[in-house]
């Protein structure tokens, strides 16, 4: 007989709404993360002054119900994101030019969101080989791969075109997902739950391996071995590539997982002594066109004055491993050439780089990258009795973000209950 009801490895907001659900439905469950911390994408650190700040997974709005909900329960009260005052656009426009191209390239993203998933002719097509399909000027198709490097964190040349269109279909936010954070950080959330599971979470505890059977599982951590029920993996699916499985996953399963490759994103947080650029009439916001893959936006709050820089896509492998002191100068010159000589008056600047992550892979999240692997994320929620996948990636509402994580870990909850309390039973 199996020791445990049910397994889940990685404590990262998949896995803790997870094992959450699990727990709260009254099922004996073990929560293994290999960090030695919960959290998995979002993380924080705290600054000299005792801010504390979000390194990882931050941002959210009101079109997010199940993160919202969880906030609401938590008694956390978000501040929004100040956008008041003009973008800056880098090169420079218009405050009309860029707000016309911004509308054209969201025109684009809205065809693409329209394509038949279905349609033979675009199951072959990367999303440089769409765009150049489509009849728009220049400048509005650069932007458009310029958005997919920021968001998507990895070249356009290699996203599976079909894949990018049904993410973004469940992308469905009206308000911007940058409306509002958490002065006490998202990782506080983290914490909260991870208490509730209390010594149900056990960290520095790196799953190698999988034995499983139609009569329930073994996982090894490399000195340690539990046994349980029903087994859901809540990592991303090329961390899931590293597990080793006996018997192998059958090649379908294989092909499923091979289909991905981790984004690319460095996220760059300025301290400043006042958010001087309000004064200027500047929200804060910066879009470079060029380099691309570049975003900066306002996230001060009570006391603290600071921006958050995005480096996405290429640009990030780019950046991946040179010295944080010529990144840093890097970034001073972009603030300074966008903002003025007071954008390089940093009072602090903390650099997170999460390319080639050890226990994420990356970040933002997974995307598919082979052109043939159009069912891989159906074949991953199918799972394999009793293994369930379940990671932000794979939800059916806002993957790659934290409200996806949620969902997704909730519904791979919601598998396990079923099969081991099935109905009527
Ligand atoms: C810099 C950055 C900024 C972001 N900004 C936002 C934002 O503003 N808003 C938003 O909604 N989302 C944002 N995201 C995305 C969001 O954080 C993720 O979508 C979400 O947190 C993913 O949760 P997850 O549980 O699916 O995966 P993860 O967070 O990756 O969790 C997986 C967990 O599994 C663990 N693990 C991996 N392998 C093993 C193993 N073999 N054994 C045991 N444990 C293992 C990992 O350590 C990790 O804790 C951001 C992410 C990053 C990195």
């Amino acid at each position: 007989m199996p020791e445990r009801d049910a397994i889940v490895v990685g404590a990262g907001f998949t896995g803790l709404a997870a094992a959450v659900e699990l727990a709260d439905a009254g099922l004996d469950v073990l929560l293994l993360e290999a960090r030695d911390r919960a959290g998995g994408k979002v993380e924080s650190e705290f600054l000299p002054d005792g801010t504390r700040i979000d390194t990882g997974g931050q941002f959210f709005c009101r079109d997010m119900p199940q993160l919202m909900a969880l906030i609401g329960e938590q008694g956390r009260a978000p501040v929004m994101t100040f956008s008041d005052g003009e973008t800056v656009f880098r090169p420079p426009v218009s405050a009309r030019q860029g707000y016309e191209r911004w509308s054209e390239v969201d025109a684009l993203r809205d065809r693409m969101i329209a394509t038949d998933p279905d349609d033979p002719e675009l199951a072959q097509l990367t999303v440089s080989d769409w765009v150049a399909r489509q009849d728009v000027p220049a400048d509005v198709a650069r932007s458009f791969l310029r958005l997919v490097k920021g968001l998507w964190c990895r070249s356009p040349d290699e996203i599976a075109f079909t894949y990018l269109a049904s993410n973004d279909r469940r992308i469905t936010n009206t308000h911007s997902e940058m409306e509002m954070f958490l002065p006490g950080t998202m990782h506080a959330v983290v914490e909260e739950l991870a208490a509730k599971l209390g010594d149900r979470l056990k960290l520095n505890a790196a799953v190698t391996r999988v034995d499983h059977s139609a009569g329930g599982v073994e996982v090894s951590t490399g000195g340690e071995r539990f046994a349980a029920a029903r087994l859901i993996l809540a990592v991303p699916p090329v961390m899931i590539r590293r597990i080793a499985f006996a018997p192998v996953l059958p090649a379908r399963l294989r092909r499923a997982l091979a289909a991905w490759e981790a984004g690319c994103a460095i996220k760059v947080l300025v301290s400043y002594e006042k958010p001087f650029w309000r004064g200027l009439g500047l929200s804060g916001t910066v879009m470079w066109q060029e380099p691309q893959g570049l975003y900066a936006c306002d996230a001060s709050r009570g006391d603290h004055a600071g921006l958050v820089v995005f480096i996405g896509g290429p640009l990030a492998r780019q950046w991946h491993g040179r010295p944080r002191e010529e990144l840093a100068g890097f970034i001073r010159s972009l603030l300074v050439d966008a903002l003025g000589a007071e954008g390089g008056a940093f009072r602090d600047i903390r650099i997170r780089d999460w390319v080639d992550d050890p226990w994420s892979g990356g970040a933002y999240s997974d995307v598919i990258v082979d052109l043939e692997a159009r069912d891989a994320e159906d074949i991953l929620n199918e799972g394999l009795s009793p293994v369930h996948f379940a990671s932000s990636e794979l939800s059916p509402s806002y993957p790659g973000y934290v409200e996806g994580a949620i969902v997704a870990g909730r519904l791979a909850a919601g598998r396990v209950l079923r099969a081991l309390r099935p109905a009527g039973a």
